[in-house]
């Protein structure tokens, strides 16, 4: 695997507006199966790159972000191409502005993200197989039992800008 800070990858919209660029690897990248993302990407679970805001670089357009529902209730603003409306990232009340969930089907290569962690699996549609020797949760998990180190650091040094 590539070092975290020589890490790149770029992506977009499908109109091509909206070009960004991930500056380093994410922290984490979960696949959530619950019945939320499920309905939010019309498929049967969402991928979510968690990286800090400023590693990711704007190369062109200007996402639009939109409130939208989320399940924990206090709402999640989802940015979005402004012309073809594709979802590029969303940012949780939980984390803020300061981490991007970046939706990892819009990176040109996505299979260079790979799950780290499956969630919600509880509500896992059943033809979904999971694979042997990544972590899965019923629910959500403890970070501090799950996440390498290096990423729990990551996120504390955001938390406490
Ligand atoms: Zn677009
Ligand atoms: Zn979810």
């Amino acid at each position: 695997m590539t070092n975290v800070t020589e890490f790149t990858a770029e992506g977009g919209c499908t109109c091509r507006a909206v070009r960004y660029r991930l500056t380093s690897k994410p922290m984490f990248v979960h696949c959530c199966h619950c019945s939320w993302c499920q309905r939010e990407t019309g498929t049967a679970f969402a991928l979510n790159a968690m990286i800090e805001a400023d590693r990711v670089e704007l190369l062109s357009g200007a996402p639009e972000a939109v409130n939208t529902p989320s399940n924990s209730g206090k709402g999640q603003k989802i940015s979005r191409c402004p012309t073809c409306r594709v979802a590029v990232w969303s940012n949780y009340a939980g984390a803020g502005d300061a981490v991007r969930f970046v939706r990892v089907g819009t990176l040109d290569q996505p299979s260079r993200l790979p799950p780290d962690v499956h969630i919600f699996t509880s509500t896992k549609q059943p033809w979904v197989a999971l694979p042997v020797g990544t972590p899965a949760f019923e629910e959500f998990y403890r970070r501090s039992e799950v996440w390498p180190a290096e990423s729990l650091a990551r996120r504390e040094a955001l938390l406490n800008r």
